[in-house]
């Protein structure tokens, strides 16, 4: 059954929907986008979410297209007519359609912005046995433009990760830039010492991860120490533990890094345990 997905104010099947081939997404990148996770059928952490969409079009001078109420709305509604219970919703905002190419913005009165939002059904997100196994990582030079922070739809270079990263016959790269690792490919990357966490501090060089800071938060009041600082990949072949966070993995453990074990090579307390305290309390304050 074609899904349903929803572009400019409409519902459609997927096979009818359509962006102008002059939208700016589509020539510049010149677009945002979220991806909400979906459990029991509801929306997690769609607050976070939604705050960190405002910042990006904000950061870029573009035009929220609706309200996030009714933003809100339309996740749902492709939810329930996809009849999702695990899965995500994806959601992009680009500058729209100006009707030719050109590298100047166009006016927002004039040219208003595209927002498509698609469902991805995933049975299983929760329960991935991959959290029993952990990820095998690869280093590779973060050569990302300096926005980091800002979740803008270039993903040519992560995409690109993704594939040395297959190549290499491991499961995703760790970015470093200056000798400290900033970020994985798609998610935020995170050591343990002890009862320590250590993750890289927010700025323009890594995007503010929704699921980190709702993570951090957790582990804080788990009376665990959290530290927001760069690491370098010697101190994480020799942590305890090492996994990642991001809207659809969850906490994900990270078993190698190059080759090397880390800790016991096989997923540890820490990460386990932040897992399972993630998956229940968002599930509770799922909308
Ligand atoms: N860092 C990068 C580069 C990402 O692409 C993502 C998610 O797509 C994350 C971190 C994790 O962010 P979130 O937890 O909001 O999904």
């Amino acid at each position: 059954m074609a899904r349903t997905v929803y572009v400019n104010g409409d519902y459609l099947p997927e096979t009818e929907a359509r962006v102008s081939i002059f939208d700016r997404g589509f020539l510049m990148a010149d677009g945002v986008y979220e991806v909400t996770s979906v459990l029991d059928g509801k929306l997690i952490d769609f607050a976070g979410h939604a705050a960190r969409l405002t910042r990006s079009l904000a950061e870029l001078d573009m035009a929220a297209p609706v309200t996030m109420d009714e933003l809100l709305t339309i996740h749902r509604e492709l939810v329930a007519r996809n009849g999702i219970n695990e899965g995500m919703v994806y959601l992009q905002v680009t500058r729209g359609n100006p009707g030719d190419r050109d590298f100047a913005f166009p006016d927002p009165a004039k040219t208003p912005s595209t927002l498509v939002l698609f469902t991805q059904d995933k049975p299983g997100l929760a329960a991935n046995p991959q959290a029993k196994i952990g990820l095998k990582v690869i280093s590779i030079d973060d050569i990302r433009w300096g926005r980091r922070d800002i979740k803008t739809v270039q993903l040519l270079y992560p995409s690109m990760g993704k594939m040395m990263a297959k190549k290499a016959g491991v499961d995703d790269a760790w970015f470093v830039e200056d000798g400290f690792v900033t970020e994985g490919t798609s998610n935020n990357a995170y050591i343990v010492k002890g009862n320590r966490i250590i993750t890289r501090n927010l700025g323009n060089e890594i995007l503010h991860g929704i699921t980190r800071a709702a993570v951090l938060r957790f582990a804080r009041e788990a009376q665990m120490e959290v530290e927001e600082r760069a690491f370098t990949l010697a101190e994480a072949a020799t942590a305890d533990e090492a996994f990642i966070t991001s809207a659809s993995a969850f906490v994900m453990p990270v078993v190698q890094i190059d080759g090397t074990a880390i800790g016991t090579g096989k997923p540890g307390p820490v990460a386990s345990r932040l897992r399972e305290i993630y998956l229940d309390e968002m599930r509770k304050a799922a909308v």
